[in-house]
């Protein structure tokens, strides 16, 4: 595949030959665990045995390596196997981590309550704060720099290449988790960061119909620990799930465009409206991150949140009076969702400092018709 090729084109074709035998123009699934050895040790095209590589695996992490630029992908069978996976390779017990202090619940939980407990140790931060970071870096024990950026369910925006400086004079890997961006938005790479983490769950699947999660880096020494524990700890993407997620990549620059500009439109014509104190969409130009935002994304994508004037009981009603937003958690599928963070995404949380306010409401915009969508909005704010 020719990488000089747009995004758009990569999208479509790399690591997706037709096959060989029959000319198909779509690779079919590997629906295989084991493959036949001509001799012993004799494997054909490097294939073994699945956990260590499927044909079909191999044409999603050759496809996500394009699409974030990176030299390799590892495909797991969901976001938080990938950030398991890495972290493991990454860190060893004594080690300190830094993450954003509105960091996705999950990723939090996974160090706090598995990764602490062996021995590792975690700063939370405010992560659009750049003396914040440089102040709270442990030179030589600090070995991970975790950015998340729009954050969730906030939409705050991190400079990854400012951070990536900061961390890099102190030789911390810098991660970023893409997810909310995708690479079509946002390439943190080329910004800097040395690798890309994404639950392929949300826009790189994009129709809410598969979990999954990536690795993207360019290290050739960490890519091969990543490796080795991908096949050794196993939570690969099953050949069907691996398909699946190819097959949703095919639209993503095309869904990510109509994401972004309904995101826009609602999140504008929101703004000022009186039952809400605030907007939260880095689109905005009001946005304390839009201006970085616009520095290093292609457009401000499908997430927004609001906070509701009422408070709680005015926030989760509104939360359950839309019709076409169904109420849901996760994001990123063509269809709209509704959460409300505070018992949804983000009760693991709650008690902690990484709790969302009890009036904010998430808005996760599909590809629907826009007019459609706002007026679901609009009445749903009109049920409290
Ligand atoms: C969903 C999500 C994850 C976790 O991914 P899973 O596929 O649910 O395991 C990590 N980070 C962000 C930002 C997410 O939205």
């Amino acid at each position: 595949m020719n990488d000089e090729h747009a995004f758009s084109t990569r999208a479509i074709h790399a690591g997706q030959e037709f096959d060989p035998t029959t000319g198909a123009v779509v690779p079919p699934i590997y629906m295989t665990s084991t493959f036949v050895q001509d001799g012993i040790g004799g494997f054909r095209g490097g294939y073994e045995y699945a956990r260590g590589g499927n044909p079909t695996r191999d044409s999603l992490q050759a496809l996500l390596a394009s699409l974030e630029g990176g030299a390799h992908a590892y495909s797991f069978a969901s976001g938080l196997a990938a950030e398991d996976t890495l972290l493991r390779a990454a860190l060893a017990p004594g080690d300190h981590i830094m993450m954003g202090n509105d960091v996705y619940g999950g990723t939090h939980r996974l160090v706090n309550r598995v990764h602490v407990p062996w021995g590792v140790t975690l700063s939370t931060v405010d992560m659009s704060d750049v003396d914040a970071v440089r102040a709270t870096i442990r030179p030589g024990t600090t070995k991970v720099l975790w950015v998340e950026t729009p954050s969730n369910p906030l939409m705050k925006i991190s400079d990854i290449a400012a951070l990536a400086g900061i961390a890099h004079e102190h030789d911390v890997l810098v991660v970023v988790d893409n997810t909310f961006a995708s690479p079509y938005l946002q390439q943190p790479l080329s910004l800097g960061a040395d690798v890309v983490m994404h639950s392929t769950t949300k826009y790189i699947g994009g129709h809410s119909d598969v979990l999954g999660g990536a690795l993207v880096l360019n290290d050739d020494a960490l890519a091969e620990k990543v490796g080795f524990l991908q096949f050794a700890v196993g939570a690969v993407s099953s050949p069907m799930d691996a398909w699946l997620t190819v097959r949703g990549i095919k639209t993503l620059a095309v869904r990510a465009e109509r994401h972004s500009s309904n995101a826009l439109a609602i999140a504008s014509a929101l703004v000022g409206h009186p039952q809400l104190d605030a907007v939260y969409y880095p689109g905005l130009d009001t946005h304390p991150g839009h201006d970085i935002a616009a520095k290093q994304m292609r457009a401000f994508g499908g997430m927004l949140s609001v906070a509701v004037s009422a408070g709680a009981a005015a926030a989760r009603t509104f939360a359950e009076s839309t019709t076409l937003f169904q109420l849901a958690e996760s994001l990123g599928g063509v269809e709209s969702l509704v959460c409300y963070p505070s018992m949804m995404t983000h009760a693991s949380v709650r008690g902690t400092e990484l709790e969302v306010p009890e009036n904010v409401v998430r808005l996760s915009v599909g590809i629907e018709d826009v007019d459609d969508l706002l007026a679901d909005v609009l009445q749903a704010l009109e049920r409290f």
